[in-house]
């Protein structure tokens, strides 16, 4: 389960980003994940969860973004990229194929809420 120690640094650049902004609060994260490292959305979700606790991510939505794999087949010369994780080519079924990419993990986008947003008076005072 690497997942907890992933979401953990993508938290701590997160927060590190919000604090540099002066956010009030993060409304959402959104992150890039290779196809290639497997990791499970629902233990990202979890993760996130435990990790955001008691921080200024605490409540902000965690959308995740797929990065895909590109297949090289070295039989046929086939060439495509696919969000599934490849055993064989997805044209003739060979096992001789190599992979590229599909390995990144990547805080794209932080959706952050200002201390001097107008309409928090309708939000209760921390
Ligand atoms: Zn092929």
């Amino acid at each position: 389960m690497h997942e907890f120690s992933i979401v953990q640094s993508i938290c701590e650049h997160a927060i590190r980003e919000a604090e540099a902004h002066n956010a009030a609060r993060v409304l959402s994260l959104c992150c890039r994940v290779g196809v290639m490292r497997q990791l499970v959305p629902e233990l990202m979700e979890t993760a996130f969860t435990l990790t955001s606790e008691g921080t200024i991510l605490q409540g902000a939505r965690l959308e995740l973004e797929t990065e895909g794999v590109r297949v090289r087949c070295e039989d046929c010369g086939h060439d495509a990229v696919t969000d599934e994780i490849p055993f064989a080519c997805p044209a003739c079924h060979s096992g001789f194929i190599r992979c590229e990419g599909g390995q990144e993990i990547l805080l794209v986008s932080l959706d952050l809420e200002q201390e001097d947003c107008h309409g928090s008076a309708d939000s209760p005072p921390a």
